[in-house]
């Protein structure tokens, strides 16, 4: 498969993923007047990144997932790093490194969520999309 149509492309880019093409996110995610605000539509290939009022609530499962790996990540290179720390010291630091990733991790569960739903289908719209659009859905 190419590089380009995978869901782990439009994940680590931020891309439409729908396209893979236009920009998902308004602003990069450590512009944190716009963290995680999202275009309506993609401004590339014009499909909606929602199906339903609340659709990304189900985001924080994700953001959930990604923030306990973070940890257990940060946990283990403290372990193998610096073996001598003491607990709170472990404990303030993935706190930290938490705090400082949380941005992203918060994009990352946004776009995440989104490429569960929407898969790769191009930038042209198939006929069934161009009828469904002019019903305005
Ligand atoms: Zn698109």
């Amino acid at each position: 498969m190419e590089w380009k149509r995978t869901r782990l492309y439009s994940i680590v880019n931020f891309t439409c993923p729908y396209c893979h093409e236009g920009a998902f996110f308004v602003s990069h995610p450590y512009d944190l007047k716009q963290a995680g605000d999202l275009h309506k539509e993609c401004a590339v290939c014009h499909r909606r990144y929602s199906i339903e009022p609340g659709f990304y609530y189900g985001a924080m499962y994700v953001a959930y997932a990604l923030a306990v790996a973070w940890s257990v990540t940060m946990y283990v290179a403290m372990a193998v790093l610096t073996p001598n720390a003491s607990l709170m010291v472990q404990f303030a630091s993935i706190t930290i490194g938490l705090l400082l990733a949380g941005p992203l991790l918060y994009a990352l569960s946004k776009i995440t969520w989104a490429n569960l739903f929407f898969s790769y289908r191009g930038v042209a719209r198939t006929q069934e999309e161009m009828a469904a659009a002019t019903k305005g859905q």
